[in-house]
């Protein structure tokens, strides 16, 4: 076994790396700093943002709202994109002179290529992409909850000996908190060592995605193998109650829809307040992804697909068949407009 970077007796605090990209914090920071203050309050512990940037000093007030006692601020020129190497290097070092107990980290794509550097830099074990965390009563270990096995177990898994106690959550995991632009945080800058012997990468491009975000959708009209490629009806559906188009991994693969819409485990987690799940079996790696919804309608031919088990609503029938009068009725209630309605 490794010998720990520093002992869990010296190690204090619970910290949230709070990613941003070009001067927004991303969702997930906001997440985590929710679920850590919910934590650390139930065992007095204080939580410590930790932003790395440049300028981005702006940032400070929003995490503190959401939760932060303090905000650790890191800034230099060469932070001004993400590189593996340059974020790495700084974060490390911030971890090792400050010795956090807890650190979590959005599982974003930077995010994930950020923790796992970290942990193998600071000699530590990494929970990756858990659905679920607590603190162990007695002990206040960091416990982290994680599927297995394709969904079949959920592993409990906790790192005693070595610090920081890190895991990574996926965005839409947690709930995002309301802030309160009331509250107080201490603000501290620390100096960053870093030169561009330090950055091997060098970034000629930064593209950032179209804009299309199904987390956030208040209305989801989700499809699988079963619409056999035609999105026709489900994007109508999806546009006339002002939410967007999602897809089960199949359409993801067979090359019918983009990945930016893909429900699930390795898609997105979503919690809409509705979900109209067409054509899609309901296997685990789909569920987790929607069962947050608020209320969900499944449509199915098959009586026993197990989303029926999830759905608050079950309609045994064809999608192709159930769509058209549900879209005629809605634009019939609309007064024959048919325009889009919150
Ligand atoms: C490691 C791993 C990760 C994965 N991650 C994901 C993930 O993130 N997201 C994801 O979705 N999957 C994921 N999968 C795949 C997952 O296990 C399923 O294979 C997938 O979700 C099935 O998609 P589906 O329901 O569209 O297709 P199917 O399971 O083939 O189901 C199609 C359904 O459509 C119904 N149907 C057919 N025609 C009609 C019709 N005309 N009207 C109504 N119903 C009809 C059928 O009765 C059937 O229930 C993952 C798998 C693995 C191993």
């Amino acid at each position: 076994m490794t010998k720990p970077a520093y002992p869990p007796e010296e190690a204090r605090g619970l910290w949230v790396y709070l990613e941003q990209d070009q001067g927004r914090l991303e969702g997930v920071s906001l997440e985590l700093l929710g679920k850590a203050r919910e934590m650390a309050d139930s065992r007095g512990m204080a939580v410590t943002g930790a932003l790395l940037g440049d300028q981005v000093s702006a940032l400070v007030q929003e995490a503190i709202a959401t939760g932060a006692d303090e905000v650790l601020v890191a800034e230099h020129p060469l932070l001004r994109l993400y590189t593996t190497d340059g974020y790495t290097k700084v974060f490390s070092q911030l971890i090792l002179e400050r010795k956090p107990d807890i650190l979590l980290l959005g599982a974003t794509a930077n995010g994930r290529d950020l923790a796992g550097r970290v942990a193998v830099r600071v000699r530590t074990g990494l929970t990756a992409d858990c659905t679920n965390m607590a603190l162990e009563d007695g002990t206040g270990l960091l416990v982290g909850e994680v599927t297995g096995f394709g969904g079949g177990v959920l592993a409990y898994i906790k790192c005693p000996d070595h610090r920081p106690q890190m895991a990574t959550v996926r965005p839409g995991v947690f709930a995002p908190p309301q802030p309160d632009a009331s509250r107080r945080g201490k603000v501290v800058t620390v100096p960053v060592d870093l030169s561009q012997e330090d950055v091997k990468v060098q970034v000629l491009e930064h593209v950032t995605g179209q804009g299309l975000d199904i987390t956030k959708a208040e209305v989801l009209v989700a499809a699988g193998r079963g619409c056999r490629g035609d999105f026709t009806l489900v994007n109508e559906l999806a546009s006339l109650l002002g939410g967007e188009m999602g897809v089960s991994r199949v359409p993801v693969d067979q090359g019918w829809a983009s990945r930016d819409r893909m429900i699930g485990q390795t898609g997105y987690v979503t919690r809409p307040k509705l979900a109209i799940v067409c054509g899609i079996s309901g296997a685990f790696q789909f569920t987790v992804g929607i069962e947050k919804a608020e209320t969900i309608v499944a449509i199915n031919l098959d009586d026993e697909a197990p989303i029926f088990e999830q759905a608050d609503y079950c309609v045994v029938d064809d999608m192709f068949q159930v769509l058209p009068p549900l879209i005629e009725a809605i634009k019939t209630a609309r007064g024959g407009n048919g325009g889009r309605q919150g």
